[in-house]
């Protein structure tokens, strides 16, 4: 058998999943078909003190000029554990918790420019926010990562108040 159409299988196989990977959820999206497994963008689904933060985040942003939107929030348990299967995300995310948010330019998607990725970052920050996760830009969440398995071992409401008198 000649080696040369495997090789090339390979290449296309390999091409494909490149292009997987960097479609982003959009596409994840359009996969799920049950409600609980799609996006969520409901601020009210998040932690009311993170929201608070998060809002007035994205109205600086943009205020800049950018056009900072919410691409996802809250997330189900079920949309998780699609996720991890597929290779994305974690099963204990901060997302979960209603305590992250993924924040993308409304027009350039996840192409927006070292600039907006720049201005998301310190806007976060100075909102008392945690982003720059390696490989994740988008990711913002209320508290540092070091706090993420102390969050999801506490009770909900013991939760809700330990973020709002950490970061107000
Ligand atoms: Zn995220």
């Amino acid at each position: 058998m000649n080696a040369l159409p495997l090789f090339g299988i390979a290449a296309l196989i390999g091409a494909l999943i490149a292009i997987t990977r960097t479609q982003g959820p959009t596409d994840v999206n359009a996969l799920q078909p049950a409600t609980t497994r799609r996006i969520n963008r409901d601020f009210t689904r998040l932690d009311p003190s993170f929201r608070a933060r998060l809002e007035r985040m994205l109205a600086e942003l943009n205020a800049e000029g950018f056009d900072a939107i919410m691409w996802e929030g809250y997330r189900t348990p079920e949309r998780a554990k699609d996720m991890v299967a597929r290779g994305v995300g974690k099963l204990e995310s901060m997302h979960r918790l209603g305590l992250a948010a993924d924040i993308i330019s409304a027009k350039d998607r996840w192409n927006a420019s070292l600039a907006f990725r720049n201005a998301l970052h310190d806007a976060a920050a100075r909102n008392g926010l945690t982003s720059g996760l390696a490989g994740d830009p988008w990711h913002v969440q209320a508290l540092p990562w070091e706090y993420d398995a102390r969050l999801f071992a506490m009770a909900a409401d013991k939760r809700t108040e330990f973020v709002r008198t950490l970061r107000g």
